[in-house]
């Protein structure tokens, strides 16, 4: 608005982004500065508004983009050294759609290696930090974009979310994190890590920013044959009545300081009027084990192609083609994509495929039941986002079931593909953040980001 009425120019904008993205180079946030293009494409803004054209929704907003969506500016190298040097002939469709809408990159940002992780600190470039304290993660896999929105460097970032990169992070910063239902965003030109859970979402600093980039982005698209047609813009009116707290979360597991937040928000939504009802959802205990036996078992599919030959990175210490192979895939993965593509190619080994895969598809099948029948009971579910705060860097690295662990609450959700908003929740009495997540029924996303403002 402000550059469409003239009180601030597209490349003031844009050159303050880039400023201040220059002044946090310490915090890991960018992988890739798009300086000279972002400022010709706000001046080439500024030109239109100068002449009286019509300009989009998004004219001059300044963004950044996870780095593993495709697109010709920079290389995109889903932060792994596997894909260093690799530049896209092709456009992500989300990109695509944010970009006529005349919205600006100013640089593509930091996760973990493939989007594999929860602290952004299995990146080939080095760990992003935590916006409200430097010695803690900034959260994963989509940490460098969260810490973007945070530090208010952009107005909005992109992500992904496979298992929680989305909110998770976006929790650990204290902003808005959006994973849509399962199909909502075309997942075209975004570099794959699970196909069945993987979800194209955003990072904001309200739920109305959330909903213009939705509406924007959403939509059926012939490039992914997974998406559903458009429904985003037809939510019906808000009729919700009953929001859910799941039973059997509320133990030990989370800290005490998210179980207090959460009472908190369920007395503000009880004083305007809702019920809070306990609703029990055993099956949830064995999401985490179900998605780390199907994510990576499609991890180990989808990692496959990168052999060398036809993208970035190629070790040239070979003699042969199978060493070329072996040198290119053992130098360019980091160690927690190897172990996926190992625990992956196990679980659907034929000796192992029914014992493990086969029994993981089945339990996922009844967690997506489990989550029809809850909301045959209540209309949206409150739970954390996961059952800590942000933790130290190191600590958790060398110990892949503890950060694992910290999946727990975030994971279900893509297995059942449906929508989860993170929202702001408070601070820790050491001053970190807190994030709360909302789930509503399958393409419910509109209605849920419109409801976020009750917890305000
Ligand atoms: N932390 C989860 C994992 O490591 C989720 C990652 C993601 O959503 N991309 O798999």
């Amino acid at each position: 608005m402000k550059i469409a009425n003239k009180t601030v120019s597209a490349e003031r904008l844009v050159r303050d982004a880039l400023e201040k993205a220059k002044y946090f180079a310490d915090y890991h946030i960018f992988t890739y500065l798009n300086e000279a293009v972002a400022i010709e494409k706000a001046r080439e803004i500024d030109r239109k508004i100068a002449n009286g054209e019509k300009v989009g929704r998004l004219a001059g907003v300044p963004y950044a983009l996870k780095d593993n969506f495709l697109s010709p500016e920079g290389q995109t190298t889903a932060s792994a050294h596997i894909l260093e040097g690799f530049v896209s002939p092709i456009t992500a469709t989300a990109v695509q759609k944010l970009e006529e809408e005349g919205a600006i990159m100013i640089g593509r940002t930091n996760l973990d290696a493939f989007a594999h992780g929860s602290s952004t600190e299995n990146s080939y470039f080095g760990p992003t930090l935590n916006a409200f304290d430097k010695e803690r993660v900034a959260g994963g896999s989509s940490g460098g974009s969260a810490v973007a929105v945070a530090l208010d460097i952009v107005e909005f970032a992109t992500g992904t979310d496979t298992g929680g990169s989305i909110r998770q992070p976006a929790s650990f910063n204290g902003i808005y994190g959006f994973k849509p239902t399962y199909g909502c965003i075309s997942r075209y030109g975004v570099v794959a890590m699970a196909s069945s859970t993987d979800c194209v979402g955003f990072f904001t600093k309200s739920p109305d920013d959330m909903d213009i980039l939705m509406s924007i982005t959403s939509g059926q698209d012939e490039k992914d044959m997974t998406t559903l047609p458009n429904y985003y813009d037809k939510g019906s009116e808000q009729n919700i009545k009953k929001i859910g707290i799941i039973k059997d979360f509320d133990n030990d597991v989370v800290n005490d300081e998210i179980r207090e937040a959460l009472k908190k928000k369920c007395d503000l939504l009880s004083s305007k009027g809702y019920e809070i009802t306990e609703i029990e959802m055993p099956t949830l205990k064995y999401a985490l084990a179900v998605y780390y036996i199907i994510v990576p078992a499609e991890v180990a599919s989808n990692l496959s192609r990168y052999d060398g030959i036809r993208y970035g990175f190629r070790s040239d210490k070979s003699t042969s083609l199978e060493e070329l192979y072996t040198n290119t895939r053992s130098e360019g993965f980091m160690p927690e994509n190897k172990r996926r593509i190992m625990i992956g190619n196990f679980v659907l080994s034929s000796g192992f495929y029914d014992a493990y895969f086969l029994k993981a598809a089945k339990a996922r099948t009844l967690i997506v039941e489990e989550y029809n029948k809850a909301f045959s009971q209540v209309d949206y579910i409150l739970t954390p986002v996961s059952p800590n705060p942000a933790f130290k860097l190191g600590e958790k690295i060398n110990d892949p079931i503890a950060m694992y662990l910290e999946d727990m609450m975030s994971v279900s959700l893509n297995l059942a593909g449906v929508p989860g908003l993170a929202i702001p929740a408070g601070t820790t009495k050491a001053g970190l953040p807190i994030g709360l997540q909302l789930v509503g029924p399958k393409c419910s996303d509109k209605k849920l980001i419109e409801f976020a403002k009750e917890l305000i």
